[in-house]
């Protein structure tokens, strides 16, 4: 590192801005501010939806603060700390100049519509003032604008998507994380992380998601590590079953840029990994799936509010917010999605079976608009991502590209009985039922009394009757897919 001359004027830093990138290792920005031999002044921006963009829901927000504590501790390990500032990226940053006399800030990429958008702004206005400005991937495998069809469009359908995926190269090698950072003497202000008030005041909710998650870098590692040498070889057969858990429970570390795409693709090609061929292209072509629903979202700039499919515009949603209130708090009378959306109260993350089941039962046996459920998702999921989130729920409503055709309707009891089928999840988040023998764990309303006796269960008591009778919801979901597709 170059020593400056005592009375040499004190050089000016580089600002490395943090946003959903919280990670030293595989941090592009960090490195090459580092490798500038510069001081680098780490900086937080938290636009909490200044820039535009959705602020992090109540789940996201109890993530961001233990993530924040994290990396800060991992900064200073290294020698520098963290500047935490709120507000709009441009104003935000213009202010850090006047403070700190900065004339380079390298950031890591956003991939949400608000947040290319400030990032461009941004770009311009540092330029314009002569700063250096440069901004770099981590976030993606490839920049959602680079993957065209033939005749140069975007891709619409997953399968091409995957092939053209698959067929553009390796992805790039992960970057270690930088041994020492070069600090700033100088103080400059920074917000505390109490002030934002990210944790939940009274009642505190976030007691599942405390014993659940462990945020951070080092959470993330860990998971990948348990990941790839204990559940990765039963991942093709078993990543359906929710009570398996055979699943990486990446996201909410990817939602976070805790890990990128690309140390977990590299990890996978490791010698010493012992899952089959089958198991690692699944896993793949799953991290593929998040690619995609940026590639749509960087296509549909308001994925999250307006139908892909626009004939679904005409669709005949039945507003009822009763209906919505039993879904949230797990009490519409199914057993598989009142327990998967108790499992998303109590630990802000669903099983992706699960997800699919209760989406299509909020859309399709309620008849409620997807973007109810997906504000909903956006709130209680520590993953709550702004492309994979509208994506799968215009996927699953149908609405979507590629979507799952309307007239597929789930029915929750088959499904709970094919991929749960010793009632094991269910038993875990309705405890009320735990007792009931498995061939009525789905379908309580089928057990005789006596049995309905003997495991304590109540209908219309301890555990709610059906809100919607299976066939009849399926018969008036299919006439209101009919009456739209009558009105083109
Ligand atoms: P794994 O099976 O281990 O997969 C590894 C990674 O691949 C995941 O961490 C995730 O980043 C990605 N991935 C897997 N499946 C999908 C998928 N279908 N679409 C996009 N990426 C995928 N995922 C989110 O990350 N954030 C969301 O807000 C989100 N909302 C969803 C809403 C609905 C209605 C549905 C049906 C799915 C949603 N998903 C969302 C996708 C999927 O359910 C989760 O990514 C997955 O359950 C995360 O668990 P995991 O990390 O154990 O997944």
């Amino acid at each position: 590192m170059p020593a400056s001359r005592p009375d040499a004027p004190p050089e000016p830093p580089v600002l490395v801005l943090f946003r959903n990138d919280l990670r030293l290792a595989d941090n592009a920005a960090l490195n090459a501010a580092v490798k500038t031999g510069r001081p680098v002044l780490p900086v937080f921006v938290f636009d909490d939806g200044a820039d535009g963009g959705r602020p992090p829901g109540g789940a996201r927000r109890w993530w961001l603060h233990h993530a924040l504590e994290r990396l800060c501790a991992s900064l200073s390990e290294r020698g520098a700390g963290l500047i935490l500032r709120r507000g709009p990226t441009l104003a935000t940053v213009l202010s850090l100049l006047d403070d700190t006399k900065a004339n380079a800030v390298f950031w890591n990429r956003r991939y949400d519509p608000a947040g290319i958008s400030a990032d461009s702004a941004l770009k311009t206005a540092l330029r314009d003032r002569a700063v250096e400005a440069t901004s770099f991937d981590g976030q993606l495998l490839h920049e959602p604008s680079r993957l065209t069809t033939t005749t140069g469009g975007p891709y619409k359908v997953y399968s091409p998507f995957w092939r053209a995926l698959v067929s553009s190269g390796e992805p790039r090698a992960p970057v270690a994380a930088p041994k020492a950072i070069r600090p700033l003497h100088e103080a400059v202000a920074s917000d505390t992380l109490e002030a934002w008030s990210l944790l939940p005041t009274a009642p505190d909710w976030a007691g599942g998601l405390r014993d659940t998650w462990t945020p951070g870098e080092a959470g993330a590692r860990q998971r990948l590590a348990d990941f790839l040498d204990a559940r990765l070889e039963r991942y093709a057969e078993s990543r359906d079953r929710p009570a398996e858990a055979v699943t990486s429970r990446l996201s909410p570390h990817l939602a976070h840029g805790e890990i990128t795409p690309f140390q977990i693709w590299h990890a996978l090609a490791r010698p010493d990994i012992e899952a089959g061929a089958r198991d690692l292209e699944k896993f793949r072509k799953e991290i593929a799936w998040r690619e995609f629903s940026y590639h749509l979202l960087f296509h549909n700039r308001d994925l999250a509010s307006k139908n892909v499919n626009r004939d679904f515009d005409d669709f005949a949603w039945r507003p009822d917010a009763g209906l919505v209130a039993a879904w949230q708090q797990g009490r519409t009378g199914y057993p598989i999605v009142d327990a998967g959306m108790r499992q998303l109260w109590r630990t802000g993350w669903m099983h992706n079976r699960v997800r699919m089941v209760a989406a299509s039962f909020l859309t399709k046996h309620l008849l409620q608009h997807w973007r109810e459920g997906e504000a909903w998702f956006w709130d209680t999921l520590v993953d709550a991502d702004p492309a994979s989130n509208p994506a799968s729920w215009q996927w699953v409503a149908g609405s979507g590209a590629d979507a799952a055709p309307y007239f597929r309707i789930f029915n929750p009891v088959l499904q709970g009985e094919k991929f749960d089928p010793d009632g094991v999840y269910v038993r875990k988040f309705v405890p009320e039922l735990a007792r009931l023998p498995d061939r009525y764990i789905h379908k309580p309303w089928e057990a005789p009394a006596d049995v309905l006796s003997h495991a304590g269960v109540k209908l219309g008591t301890t555990y709610p009757v059906t809100i919607v009778e299976h066939r009849k919801a399926r018969t008036a979901a299919l006439a209101a897919y009919d009456a739209m597709k009558g009105t083109r």
